[in-house]
């Protein structure tokens, strides 16, 4: 009783009820793009061409990116879906292809899977890291499996020795999907060089942006060859850009960079270090002001990985706290913190409850899914399959991260989450003792 009065009179006036905010000054703010960006994309100009073959920017940008992640090739292209396609293309996912990715990520995930005429399978995922884990892979493998895409959210590399023996074992291809982990680390190795072949995006969300683009990193002579023809409509070209051979030797879309976003991935690059370095200080900042608030859940970081924090995502513990998560996000709101939740689970997307893939379809005819290799019927994507996903969507807050923020803006961000907390547990352990 008595303990229950302190919590309650310590628990101050939420800024959703009128009182005070928790964040009582602004976010840092900082520009992303500067006189590094600028430099880079005059000598682009200066070149008189931005075509990639003629010009040297996307090629040191290339140069560069795979130095500096120890491997031996990189190939740029135009986003992070096209590096996910062009990894499939290079692999050779097609036709009669299952590829494994995570049932939590981006429709660029599976969206390329799809235009391979593959089809695409979706994991589970572990309710405290939100990544895909062996186990959860090993469920869905059938005799069709060709690829997983292993999918590092939220700058949280995946625990990959298991997913890599077990992969190693069946036979797969290991694609990692780093575009929310740049610079992540696993047991003292970057996310996206364990695999086969690293995918990485640079869209103005991401923590390097050219706007939009991408690039894969692979140390495979034959995958990196295979990559760079997809990127560039099957065109094989000599080391002036001049086409050689006899034209298109399989199909392959154009997802060329132009020489002006190369400029600028080459000054982002320069930046990913401080950039991921700031994330993850932060990170671990935020989780230790709040990992002893009963009822908040930080994320758990995959034993031996160091994330970049894309975005931060906690959970709510409703029956300790008493209170909705939908509540609990609406009052961090208002006492400033930037939260939110965005994320769905992609297997229940229209096009994939409704088999609407390429509309208008003719005569009931799905493709790929109807083609007498899927056995027609067979692949349905059932909510129940993923359970922990729905556990996490439920009750996940999302917290934005930027680089820029101070660590003033951490302890405030901490404090709101504290404060919040603190005034559910108070009021619920007072109207559990006055029942
Ligand atoms: C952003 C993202 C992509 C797609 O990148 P785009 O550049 O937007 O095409 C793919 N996978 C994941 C996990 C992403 O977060």
């Amino acid at each position: 009783m008595a303990r229950s009065k302190a919590r309650e009179s310590r628990s101050q006036k939420l800024a959703i009820h009128g009182g005070p905010k928790a964040k009582t000054t602004p976010y840092r703010t900082g520009k992303r793009f500067g006189r590094d960006e600028l430099k880079e994309l005059k000598e682009a100009l200066a070149q008189n061409t931005l075509f990639y073959a003629h010009g040297t920017k996307v090629r040191q940008f290339c140069t560069e990116f795979a130095a500096k992640y120890g491997k031996k090739y990189a190939v740029a292209c135009t986003s992070g879906t096209a590096s996910i396609h062009v990894a499939l293309g290079a692999v050779g996912v097609t036709c009669g292809d299952e590829v494994i990715t995570s049932v939590l990520t981006d429709a660029g995930g599976f969206i390329p899977v799809l235009y391979q005429n593959a089809v695409p399978i979706f994991a589970d995922i572990d309710p405290r890291t939100y990544d895909m884990t062996a186990e959860t892979i090993a469920a869905k493998i059938t005799p069709r499996t060709k690829a997983v895409v292993v999918v590092h959210l939220a700058g949280n590399a995946a625990d990959m020795d298991p997913i890599l023996k077990l992969c190693r074992r069946k036979k797969l291809y290991v694609i990692e999907d780093c575009a929310q982990t740049w610079n992540g680390l696993y047991k003292g190795r970057l996310a996206g060089t364990m695999g086969h072949i690293g995918c990485y995006s640079l869209n103005d969300y991401k923590h390097l942006s050219v706007g939009d683009g991408g690039a894969i990193l692979t140390d495979n002579l034959r995958l990196a060859k295979r990559a760079a023809l997809f990127t560039d409509k099957c065109y094989s070209r000599n080391m002036w850009g001049v086409r050689t051979g006899g034209g298109c030797a399989f199909l392959a879309p154009n997802y060329r960079m132009s020489e002006l976003c190369g400029a600028v991935a080459l000054a982002q690059l320069r930046k990913v270090d401080w950039i991921c370095e700031r994330r993850n200080r932060m990170g671990k900042l935020l989780t230790r002001l709040i990992e002893d608030t009963p009822g908040i859940l930080p994320p758990a970081i995959t034993p031996g990985a160091e994330s970049s924090n894309w975005y931060y995502m906690m959970r709510v513990d409703e029956k300790t706290l008493g209170v909705s998560r939908d509540a609990f996000m609406k009052a961090l709101m208002a006492e400033g913190v930037p939260a939110g939740m965005y994320l769905r689970r992609v297997d229940q997307y229209p096009l994939f409850r409704k088999m609407s893939i390429y509309p208008p379809q003719k005569d009931g005819f799905v493709a790929p899914y109807d083609l007498p290799v899927y056995k027609p019927g067979r692949i349905k994507y059932r909510r129940q399959e993923c359970p922990n996903v729905d556990l996490v969507l439920k009750t996940a807050v999302i917290i934005q991260m930027r680089e820029f923020y101070s660590d003033r803006d951490i302890r405030e961000t901490a404090a709101a989450i504290r404060k919040v907390a603190e005034y559910y547990l108070a009021k619920k352990s007072g109207s559990s003792k006055r029942r």
